[in-house]
């Protein structure tokens, strides 16, 4: 049985029509605050236990949901209790943002397989996330397609054996634009992704290329590579998910249509590759396959990422941070669209020295960047 935290967003929806797929269903959906989608998936799916991280959206669903025996809970504890339900042996994480690192850390341990499809946590608390797996039984697989075609390429093969890996990029929206004609764009212009149908956050991240950024760090955690062995390709098709070079000189690519379900699946189901409902590529269609380098002046968030990866430990949960934050800003109107980028750069001009050693470590980082990057004028 599955716990599903994130029901409600586009991978948690998808990660349910991918059960529908494989005849199974979950035994815990949590969403953050929205209980009238939520009632709609508990009505259909019927698990035991419903969440909402929110409290007044939980009382909400608790009356809505009356007339059935589903359990009703809210808040955080209530979301890391569903995330290490009993009766789950595999949990999704597709919540957004920093607040899916509380229960990724409670379903380590807890259930056999973490499939994980929220990459902040890995860029926030990368090295405690993995060191924890480590310790554990919990098999980790990523939700993230770039992520999931490295895993697809590598399967059984040493880290030793990898040369070099290369994350494949859309480009987003403003692809081509030079930094300064992307200074007064809307929220609506670099919401309009070109090949992915995602959520707010990671759309904006894909269009700043910080998204790409995240990967990097990612691929760092989940394959044990160093951040030099990692690169960046543009390739506008999103048809190659991933790229990897192996040291006895083969290159494998992983090509398949844009489209999360495939992640979700493998993740699921793994080391089985079973049918799944994506449609197969036709490659003669597609015709040509293109691939350029990546401009780190006009994406700028892109190269302090590289940069970061390269530091690890603090800068990761300080990148992380400052995203989201300026993310926000941008949203909520306070700040430019290239404004992202300068904000992450002068929040990471504070990253400590040394390395964490304890959550408690990066969440008082955590709120320090927080509040630096909310009050910082532009
Ligand atoms: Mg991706």
């Amino acid at each position: 049985m599955l716990s599903l935290i994130g029901s409600t967003g586009s991978v948690g929806r998808q990660a349910l029509e991918v059960l529908d797929h494989l005849g199974q269903r979950p035994v815990a959906l949590v969403a953050g605050s929205n209980a009238k989608e939520l009632e709609k998936q508990c009505r259909k799916y019927l698990p035991k236990v419903a969440v909402l991280a929110e409290e007044k959206a939980a009382k909400d669903l608790r009356t809505r949901l009356a007339d059935t025996n589903i359990e009703v809970n809210g808040g955080a504890t209530a979301v890391c209790e569903a995330a290490a339900h009993p009766d789950a042996d595999t949990t999704v994480i597709a919540a957004i943002g920093m607040v899916g690192l509380d229960p990724t850390l409670a379903a380590i341990g807890a259930v056999k397989r973490l499939a994980l499809a929220n990459k902040e946590s890995l860029v926030y608390a990368g090295e405690l996330v993995m060191n924890r797996i480590s310790a554990s039984d919990t098999n980790l697989l990523p939700i993230d397609s770039e992520l999931s075609a490295i895993h697809q390429c590598i399967d059984l093969a040493s880290s030793d054996d990898i040369g070099k890996i290369t994350l494949t990029a859309s480009g987003g929206p403003f692809y081509g634009r030079s930094l300064e004609s992307m200074h007064g764009v809307t929220v609506e212009e670099a919401l309009r992704h070109p090949t992915w149908c995602m959520g707010t956050k990671i759309t904006i991240d894909s269009a700043t290329l910080l998204n790409k950024g995240f990967e990097i760090f990612e691929t760092i955690h989940y394959f044990d590579v160093p951040a030099e062995k990692v690169s960046v390709v543009v390739h506008r098709e999103s048809i190659v998910h991933s790229i990897v070079e192996f040291s006895y000189g083969a290159t494998f690519f992983q090509l398949a249509v844009a489209d999360m379900k495939l992640p979700i699946q493998y993740a699921l189901t793994y080391p089985e590759r079973s049918l799944s409902s994506v449609d197969q590529l036709d490659l003669a269609t597609i015709g040509n396959l293109t691939f350029g380098k990546p401009d780190l002046d006009a994406f700028p968030c892109l190269r302090l990422a590289m940069e970061a990866a390269k530091l690890g430990g603090y800068a990761g949960t300080v990148l992380a941070t400052a995203g989201e934050v300026a993310v926000e800003r941008f949203l909520e109107g306070s700040i430019a669209f290239t404004d992202i980028a300068k904000c992450v750069e002068a929040a990471l001009e504070r990253t400590p020295g040394g390395n964490y050693t304890s959550l408690d470590e990066i969440y008082a980082l955590d709120k320090e960047i927080r509040a630096f990057v909310n009050e910082l004028s532009i």
